[in-house]
Order: structure tokens, then sequence, then C-alpha cells
């Protein structure tokens, strides 16, 4: 029983477990995939920003080498004008390039009419290339464009004069747009998110597009405050602080350029096929673990069931056997006196006397009967009677000592004792003690003429032969004592001594003198 619960209860969070712990598994699984897919897109626009950033880079090398070589002043802008259109035209991530004076003044730019007059020396690169000496190339935070009004992203160089002063600015545009559209290429679900900013922390472009967000001071959100400290490129996942979204963010700083790269794409979303299996697989084990727990209670309940039905049955055996015994006590007992009835001395005398035959010993018998019970009946009526019979049954009773002795209600008010192995004389003394109690009891009885209740026996042992002796040979020997000893007096015990070497005597005594 408690073995078949076990069973049910193992296999059902066995079922359970190894569902949870597969779980587990392919979410790990899927969180390592997406990692690495943050990760490679990452590489991706790392690279695609140094390729636009280079290409540009580029042709600013080539016109500050140009315009020193000539000397700033003295330069033919007429064909650098030509230069500049040309490459514009040719490299799709150009939205412009300009080349202006020491004073900020526009010197050639590439579009089609030049409009001199023009001033850019409050712009952030030029105040930068006129403040720092160092000759590389600088990035500058998004800015719109002031000829087309477009968002642009700034790359520029200083040129210096013969003389090693400020000489100018050379300055390519890029149109935001350009990294917009590469963007917005990749699948990167709803809550994914894509960022160029400067390693500063100013923000270039960002997919998802917000015109608000561009040029922002990102420094003081974790990439840029915690992680890209510790390490140049990384892949790490922790809540959005705007949003809430747990993202999987991968970073690079670029090698090259000031510049920092990062891709996110939304833990919840590189989850959703994984929960998707898991809400599935687990009801499927639920309905399973159902089942099984069904089938275990069913299981269970018949287990219980057949022990109670063989409990139940055991049960009624051993009823039934205590109730036959029962019944074998009563049909071999003496409903008064509590003494074997009449039907179990015949039985007893039977099987006796057989054995007897058989090991050749002496069986005796004692035959009693109460002296002069009629008057008893008489006097105290026959209820007083049966209550006198029951004192003279126990008494009998003790007097068996041996498991073979059988006390018996022979009939009425006469009483019968079988000694298996005795002889006469060890009956008489048997005899003698049954009377001797019996007259210890002083049982009043005024019809007796010694005042009290006595009894009167007849004994008679043999050692049965075949073919010449048989019960009732034994029966009629012992009655003729008793008649003997009622006719010699009562309250005695008579028998006849027989066998080799005896002569036939009558051996009678009285109770009291034994
Ligand atoms: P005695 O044996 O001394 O010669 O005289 P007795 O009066 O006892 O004579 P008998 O043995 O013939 O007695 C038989 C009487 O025993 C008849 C009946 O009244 C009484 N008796 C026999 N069986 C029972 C019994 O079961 N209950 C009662 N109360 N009396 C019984
Ligand atoms: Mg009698
Ligand atoms: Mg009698």
């Amino acid at each position: 029983m408690f073995l078949a619960i076990s069973l049910v209860v193992l296999v059902c969070v066995s079922l359970i477990g190894v569902q949870a712990w597969l779980s587990v598994r392919a979410r790990t699984i899927q969180l390592k995939e997406s990692e690495m897919a943050a990760a490679n897109l990452a590489e991706a626009v790392a690279q695609h920003a140094y390729d636009t950033i280079k290409e540009a880079d580029t042709v600013l090398v080539g016109l500050v080498e140009r315009i020193e070589h000539q000397d700033p002043a003295g330069a033919n802008y007429g064909r650098i004008h030509d230069l500049l259109v040309h490459r514009v035209a040719e490299l799709p991530q150009l939205h412009g390039l300009f080349v202006y004076g020491d004073d900020g003044r526009w010197l050639v730019n590439s579009q089609a009419v030049l409009l001199r007059g023009q001033n850019n020396s409050d712009r952030e690169y030029f105040i930068y290339h006129r403040e720092h000496a160092d000759r590389g190339i600088h990035i500058g935070p998004p800015v719109r464009s002031k000829s087309t009004g477009d968002w642009i992203v700034t790359v520029s160089r200083r040129f210096n004069r013969p003389d090693g002063g400020f000489g100018g600015v050379v300055l390519a545009t890029i149109n935001m747009e350009y990294f917009q559209k590469y963007f917005q290429r990749f699948n990167i679900g709803q809550e994914g998110a894509i960022q160029l900013a400067l390693e500063d922390g100013i923000l270039l472009v960002r997919r998802p597009y917000n015109e608000k967000s561009l040029g922002r001071d990102i420094s003081k959100l974790p990439l840029f405050s915690y992680y890209l400290p510790k390490a140049a490129a990384g892949t790490v996942t922790f809540p959005s602080a705007q949003d809430g979204v747990t993202r999987i963010n991968s970073y690079r700083r670029l090698d090259q350029y000031p510049l920092v790269v990062s891709a996110a794409l939304s833990r919840d979303e590189a989850l959703a096929q994984w929960r998707g299996d898991v809400y599935l697989d687990s009801g499927g084990i639920l309905l399973l673990v159902l089942v099984i727990g069904l089938l275990g209670v069913r299981l269970v309940r018949q287990i219980r069931w057949r022990i109670q039905a063989e409990d139940e049955l055991v049960q009624a055996r051993n009823g039934l056997e205590a109730l036959n015994h029962e019944l074998e006590r009563l049909a071999m007992q003496d409903g008064l006196t509590g003494l074997s009835n009449r039907r179990h001395f015949d039985t007893a005398l039977q099987n006796e006397f057989s054995r007897a035959m058989r090991s050749a010993t002496p069986l005796a018998l004692i035959m009693l009967d109460v002296d002069c019970f009629k008057q008893y009946n008489d006097l105290y009526g026959h209820a007083a009677g049966d209550e006198c019979l029951r004192a003279i049954g126990k008494v009998v009773a003790a007097s068996k000592h041996r498991p073979g002795d059988v006390a018996a209600r022979y009939g009425g008010e006469e009483l019968a004792v079988l000694l298996p192995g005795t002889d006469v004389a060890g009956a008489v003394v048997v005899a003698g003690k049954i009377l001797a109690a019996i007259e210890a009891l002083q049982l009043k009885h005024p019809g007796n003429p010694s005042g009290h209740v006595t009894l009167s026996a007849g004994v008679e042992s043999f050692a049965p032969v075949r073919f010449e002796s048989e019960p009732v040979d034994l029966i009629e020997a012992a009655d003729q004592a008793l008649y003997r000893a009622k006719s010699q007096g009562r309250n005695r015990v008579a028998s006849n001594i027989v066998g080799p070497g005896w002569e036939s005597t009558e051996v009678t005594s009285s109770a009291s003198a034994s």
C-alpha cells in the first residue's frame, strides 16, 4: 500500500522534476543564443560605423594634404569644389564636404553654388580644432545642417598654415539617415534597440528613432558609467532605467574611432518561443501527472479494498472457528454441571477402552449417585436440586488429575469418572476423596440420615482383553458395585477387586472411614 503510493508519487515528482530541469536548460540555451545574436549584431554595426567614417575620413585626409600642400590662402578652390561635388556623389553616406578658413568663413564646399560670406566659427567642431593642435579626426555631436536642415554627424580635421598655425577645418557631414537605414535592416523584435554614441556618452543615432534623443548625454547610464570602464566590449543583461525592459546588451568601443556601439534584445522577446514551449510541455506533463495520479488513486483504493476484504475474510473465518469450537464444547458438555455429557462420556469410554486393550493397561470407572436425592428435591424443590448437582459437579470435576481422565454426568443425578491406567485400588482412593469432599461441603439435607448431602460410589477397573470384554461390562460392574454401596447403607465406596492371584472380593468403605 505504502509502496504503491510511494511509486505513484515518485513517478509524478520525477516527471515534474525532469520537465523543470529540461525547461531551465532550454532557457539557458535560448539566452546564450540571444547573447550571441546580440554580439553578432553589435559587431556588424561597429564594422558598418567604422567603414562609414573611414570612407569620409579618407576624403578629409586627402583634402588636408592637398590644401596644406598648396598653401590655404592660395588654394585653387575651383578645382577642389569639383572634387568635393564628385566625392559626395560617390559616397552615399556623405551629406556634404566643407572647407572653412581660420576665421570660420566658408572657403569651399560640395554645394552647387558656394554661398560665400557664411560663417561657421560658432560650431563645436570649429572651436575644437581651433583650440586643439592635434591633427586627428574629430567626431562631433549630432547637429542640424545649416544648409539642408537634415540631422547630420560631423567628422572633421584641422589643417595648418605652412608656419604651423591654425589654417582652418575640413568637414564631412554624414547623413544620420544612412545609419538609420542600416539599423533598420536587422530584426530586433518590438523592444530591441541599436545605438551609436560618442565615447564620452553623447548619443549619435538610435533605433528606435526618436528625434529628442539625438545628442542626448547617456554617460550616466549603466553601459557608460559601469560596464564600459570595466571592459571595452561585452554582453550584459540588465533592466533599462527608462522603460524597465530587461535587455541583453552587447556593446563594443571601436579601436580606431571614439565611438561606442551597442545592440540590445529584449530578454522577454528572446524567451517568447521558449515560454510557449514550456507552457505546452508543462501542460502535457501536467495532464500525464493527472492521469497517473488518478490511476494511482484507483490502484491504491483497489489495494485498500482487497486488504479490507482479506481482513474481513480472516475475521469471518476466525469467528467461524471460534463458533465451531464453542459448538464442539457445547456438544460435549453437560449444560447444568459443566462436566462432559453422556455422549462425550460414551465416546471417551469407547476410545479409552480400545487404548487400554492395545496397551494392556487397566481402565477404571467410578459410578456416583447422590443419596436420597428424591427427598432433596421434594424438600427444597427442583431448582435447589439443580444447584446442589452443580456444586457436586464442581467437586467431581476437581477430581480429574491426568489428561485422559473424564468426569461426566451419566444421567439424572448419576455421575461417572473414567480413569485410564488406574487399577481398582487407585480408583477407590479417588472415589473416597470425592465422597469426603462432598461431605466436607456440608450441604444441608434433612432427608439424608447423615443430615447432609452424601454420595455413593461403585468402582470397577480391569485391563480389557480382546473378544472377552466390552465397555458395557465395565459400566455394569461399576453399576453393580454402586448398587451394593447403596444397599450397604449409602455414603460409601464399593468395588470388586478382580485380577490374577486375586479372589473376587467385595470391598466397601464408608467415605467417612477412608
Ligand atoms: P437413592 O439413590 O439414595 O437410592 O435414593 P434417590 O432418592 O436418590 O433415588 P434415585 O437415585 O432413584 O433418585 C432419582 C431422583 O433424582 C429422581 C429425581 O427427582 C432426581 N433427579 C434426577 N435428575 C435430576 C435433575 O437433573 N435435577 C433434579 N433437581 N433432580 C433430579
Ligand atoms: Mg439415581
Ligand atoms: Mg440417588
